[in-house]
């Protein structure tokens, strides 16, 4: 089990983390510190060098800003962090006094670059934000934070920033709130903060995703701020001024995470108590649609009939749909609750069809 340190203050809820996607000038970096001056935010944010998908699009001003970041250290008595790739950034951000690093959705991905991070950064104790995958992987975001670890840092925190899938959806970056929530679970003591500005991709879900998060108990909100956001030179949909930060963090409804009411905790308990009765008559229900799959794929078997048929299996999910329609449940969840039951029992049919008796494990 990892021992790790809090990267923040953990008397601080939530965390906030703002600042530009990219440092562009020394104006413009120095005017929006200087919005967010009577914010109380607890790290100042700036891409130096930038991964960018596609080449030919803004790649940063590199090393010339690392003296920009250390004048809104001065002036505004904020930590800052940026982004690092590779040894050469790391060596130039620990000389420069940089607070915080932060490794990138594209890095966090490639175990060769983040081991060579962590390498260049043995021997130090400087806290490391580590940003999802940018593939919905969650061993690839754990192992980074172990490669880390066993290079030594303690203090890491984690930003979820949202997954990359082929599919079309309202966001940017699918949120995918459950691999969070797994790594969350896997190490209850690390940070969590949520990057809602490159889950969104755009300005106007930023407030709904942050109350998600808060919901979700996030520790913290990273949003990118931009003194002039329509002439921003990387991530422009998505920038926010300094007063727009404000407001949506003002915005915010901070939610107990816990209760000391009886009459509450009596109530929360009860539903509780249906929703794990249900849960236990969930997993009942469907061993016995396994049972009748398996008795299926004897009857197949028997006459020499292949598993799988595409019009029942049409038929299965338009009926469940329909009926799902009627009391309210997405259509996408149905569809992803089929397709691990037809899973399932794809898989059991296969066994009884194809697996010697003697060999089963079901
Ligand atoms: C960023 O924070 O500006 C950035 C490049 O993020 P990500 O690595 O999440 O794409
Ligand atoms: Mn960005």
């Amino acid at each position: 089990m990892m021992q790790l340190e809090p990267v923040f203050k953990t008397d601080k809820w939530p965390i906030l983390i703002a600042g530009p996607c990219s440092a562009e000038t020394e104006e413009q970096l120095i005017q929006t510190a200087r919005g967010l001056a009577d914010m109380k935010i607890d790290l100042f944010r700036s891409g130096v060098w930038k991964p960018r998908t596609r080449p030919n699009a803004f790649e940063g001003v590199g090393e010339q800003a690392l003296p920009w970041l250390q004048r809104v250290q001065k002036e505004f008595g904020f930590k800052v962090c940026t982004e690092v790739a590779n040894t050469a950034h790391v060596d130039m951000c620990l000389k420069a006094g940089i607070d915080v690093l932060w490794i990138g959705a594209r890095t966090t991905v490639n175990p060769f670059s983040v081991q060579e991070i962590a390498n260049a950064l043995t021997g130090t104790n400087i806290p490391v934000l580590v940003k999802n995958p940018v593939s919905p992987d969650l061993s690839l975001w754990l192992g980074a934070i172990e490669r880390l670890y066993n290079a030594g840092i303690k203090k890491i925190a984690v930003v979820h920033r949202g997954f990359s899938t082929l599919e079309k959806t309202r966001y940017r970056n699918k949120p995918q709130w459950e691999i969070a929530l797994e790594l969350k679970r896997h190490l209850p003591d690390i940070q969590l903060i949520v990057d809602p500005s490159h889950i969104c991709g755009n300005k106007e879900n930023l407030q709904h995703i942050s109350q998600k998060a808060l919901d979700l108990n996030y520790d913290g909100i990273m949003l990118e701020t931009h003194i002039d956001p329509e002439n921003a030179w990387s991530d422009a949909e998505q920038q926010v001024k300094p007063l727009q930060f404000k407001n949506i963090i003002d915005s915010l409804i901070l939610r107990n995470k816990f209760s000391k009411d009886l009459a509450f905790l009596e109530n929360l308990k009860q539903l509780r108590t249906q929703i794990d009765q249900i849960d236990i008559d969930l997993i009942h229900l469907l061993s016995d649609r396994m049972l009748i799959s398996e008795h299926i794929a004897c009857l197949k078997k028997e006459n020499n009939i292949s598993i799988f048929q595409h019009e029942r299996w049409n038929e299965v999910i338009s009926h469940s749909i329909e009926e799902a329609q009627k009391v309210g449940l997405s259509e996408a969840f149905v569809h992803k609750l089929l397709n691990a039951i037809h899973e399932e029992s794809i898989n059991h049919q296969d066994i009884v069809m194809n697996i010697q008796k003697k060999d089963r494990n079901i």
